[in-house]
């Protein structure tokens, strides 16, 4: 049984709290008082997110000395979904430009405001919308099986329901904070277009699939087309703001790729079709085209400052 390693990332990194974790990891928390109180997360959500981010080999529990809590540390593994992070930061900004949702204010050691570009391994140019084709190597599709339920109808769904539902929630969250609804994304981003198209290709009951559609149809991630009348069929396609999602799969990939390679995954490829070669993406500052990673950035301290909602 094989899986593509983009499908085990999504499993993995493609969730609500798990995206504000490493938000908030990234900008330097470390203790877990800190990430609960910055998140306001249920505490068993939280340990549960968090042991599974140790397990996955994203962070490190240390104890620290001297005191009760320990420390969660990201390993090189877990700093190296920063140009992910970046990159889906980057689509929010494009966007979602409403007032009131919070982007993190990150800042290039060239010193200009963060924005950035996904450059091609191969041929050294930037990488433009629609400019890749995915493709899956060696992967045998079996029924997806869903994880056991992480939210019960308990306090930690009502509060997430209820930032979902809020004007600050950032839209990219509607695809990176909800795993079936990646899954059904990044279908349609490989080119299934047809709605059996897409149950086969995720594996998920035809109920989820039609819902996902659903809602994102209403985010104007994906558009409907009627392609055949009595009975009435549709094809998704992508929106212009969907088809850019095409760059934070591209991190992804990459990412899945160096890490999750040796985990009995087919690879997902990513085709550059202006030079028509197999590469892995670089995300770069849009302004210096130097590399975006967690050393290469820092917090823009007056912003952080500023800083008013999740
Ligand atoms: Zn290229
Ligand atoms: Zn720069």
């Amino acid at each position: 049984m094989q899986f593509s390693t983009i499908r085990i990332a999504l499993d993995a990194v493609a969730d609500y709290w798990t995206a504000l974790i490493f938000r908030e990891l990234f900008m330097g928390a470390e203790q877990w008082s800190e990430l609960e109180a910055a998140l306001e997360v249920p505490p068993s959500t939280l340990n549960k997110r968090l042991k599974e981010l140790v397990a996955l080999g994203c962070l490190e529990r240390r104890a620290a000395p001297g005191r009760k809590e320990s420390r969660y540390v990201l390993t090189e593994m877990g700093r190296d979904l920063f140009p992910f992070q970046m990159a889906a930061r980057e689509w929010q900004l494009t966007w979602d430009r409403r007032p009131g949702v919070f982007v993190t204010p990150w800042v290039h050691q060239c010193g200009a405001p963060l924005r950035c570009s996904s450059l091609c391994s191969q041929c050294h140019q930037l990488i433009e919308n629609g400019d890749v084709r995915l493709e899956e190597s060696s992967v045998v599709l079996v029924p997806y099986q869903a994880p056991p339920p992480r939210h019960r109808r308990g306090a930690g769904a009502t509060a997430r329901d209820a930032r979902a539902k809020s004007s600050s929630y950032p839209k990219v969250m509607a695809v990176i904070g909800n795993r079936r609804s990646s899954m059904v994304m990044s279908a349609i981003l490989r080119g299934q277009v047809r709605f059996d198209e897409i149950v086969r290709q995720t594996g998920l009951p035809t109920a989820t699939v039609s819902e996902q559609l659903k809602q994102l149809q209403l985010s104007n991630l994906v558009h409907s087309r009627l392609y055949q009348r009595r009975p009435d069929r549709y094809e998704y396609q992508a929106s212009e703001a969907g088809i850019d999602l095409v760059g934070l799969a591209l991190q992804l990939i990459s990412w899945a790729n160096r890490w999750l390679a040796d985990r009995g995954a087919g690879a997902t490829r990513a085709i550059h079709t202006d030079c028509g070669r197999a590469m892995h993406s670089r995300l770069v500052c849009s302004t210096c085209r130097e590399a975006v990673t967690l050393d290469t950035c820092h917090l823009d301290s007056l912003g952080a400052t500023a800083r008013t909602s999740a």
